[in-house]
């Protein structure tokens, strides 16, 4: 068994990327068998973000970030792909057996190339075979990850079995995406019908796992809601796509189903639930944030950790590329 995940160090850690992945990481790297490889996609972000101070401060910031939340580099591999030049590799090698045709039916490149999609990025077009690559190098079993890498996670699957086909070897092992039941898909505060996202020009559409206690109560108190009273289970949640975020976050947060929270809170308003849920929010995310600060104060240690997470990641990637190679019979 292999677990591995990464994220893109771009903007602050935000509670969408917490309960949909991170949560989760942190899980399976206390119970799962094996290796647990957990990396922040530098390569991924330069698809879009381009500042490059800013860049390898994110990338130090993130990594501070995840360790605060919970991923020990002496028990996880906690590197940046792009001190793993593995990655950047093996995914030449993949452009060449993914098709034109599965890259256009993915909906994320719609969405984040806009109106201006003649203007993207070949690398934005593309980066679903960087993160099979990603993926497939280090023949990884478990992919824990939100809902709205699904789609991609299936590309990295076609990807792995048409090279195997292609080259009549079993050089892939095909991932399983490991999606959590509750929360895996967290709304914007602003919109409950558009992910919460770090890329969303609005920081008032999310709650970032820095923000401080005064700032999480204000966001939360202008979320956008509806003038209904909570209902009594989650079926009478059905088209009131905020409220149902809301209760979905408190039920995540709190560990309890979404009929637990309901039954508490059946018959009130937002003028009731949301200072709870501004409350459990402070309460639940204040060690993370103290974490994150004494982290930052020694940023040659987050370094250290990343280095040696590079050099056991090269080393485990290596027998997989190797194999890809030979496969395609290219001499090296
Ligand atoms: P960007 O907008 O730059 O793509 P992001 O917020 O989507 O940023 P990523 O780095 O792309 O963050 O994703 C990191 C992990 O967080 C992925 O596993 C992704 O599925 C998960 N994730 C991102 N947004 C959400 C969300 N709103 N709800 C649940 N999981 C999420
Ligand atoms: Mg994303």
């Amino acid at each position: 068994m292999r677990t591995l995940s990464g994220i893109q160090p771009t903007g602050n850690l935000h509670l969408g990327n917490y309960l949909g992945a991170i949560r989760n990481w942190v899980r399976m790297q206390d119970e799962m068998e094996g290796e647990k490889l957990y990396f922040l996609a530098d390569l991924h972000a330069i698809t879009v973000h381009n500042d490059p101070a800013e860049l390898a401060a994110n990338t130090r910031e993130m990594a501070a970030a995840l360790m605060a939340a919970g991923i020990d580099p002496a028990k996880a591999i906690l590197f940046n792909q792009a001190r793993v030049p593995a990655h950047a590799e093996l995914a030449w090698l993949l452009f060449c057996t993914a098709r034109i045709g599965w890259l256009n039916r993915m909906t994320q490149f719609k969405e984040k190339s806009g109106k201006n999609r003649e203007g993207a990025s070949v690398g934005l077009y593309a980066y679903p075979v960087l993160q099979a690559a990603d993926v497939l190098l280090y023949q990884t079993t478990h992919v824990p990850v939100g809902d709205d890498q699904k789609q991609h996670l299936e590309l990295a699957r076609d990807i792995a079995t048409k090279f195997n086909l292609d080259t009549g070897t079993e050089t892939f092992t095909l991932p399983e995406p490991t999606i959590p039941a509750a929360a895996a898909r967290i709304m914007s505060l602003r919109d409950g019908n558009a992910k919460m996202s770090k890329s969303d020009p609005s920081d008032a559409s999310r709650i970032n796992l820095v923000d401080d206690a005064d700032t999480i109560m204000a966001k939360i108190r202008k979320a956008k809601t509806d003038a209904e009273p909570l209902p009594s289970e989650a079926a009478g949640l059905e088209g009131r796509p905020e409220a149902r975020n809301l209760v979905a976050i408190y039920a995540a947060m709190a560990d309890e189903s979404v009929d637990a929270v309901l039954a508490r809170f059946a018959g009130q308003g937002f003028g009731a639930f949301k200072p709870a849920l501004g409350d459990l929010l402070v309460e639940t995310l204040r060690p993370i944030a103290t974490r994150l600060g004494a982290l930052k104060a020694d940023p040659a240690a987050i370094d250290a950790a990343l280095e040696d997470g590079a050099a056991r990641a090269t080393a485990l990637a290596r027998p997989t590329l190797d194999a890809a190679y030979a496969a395609l019979g290219l001499c090296r």
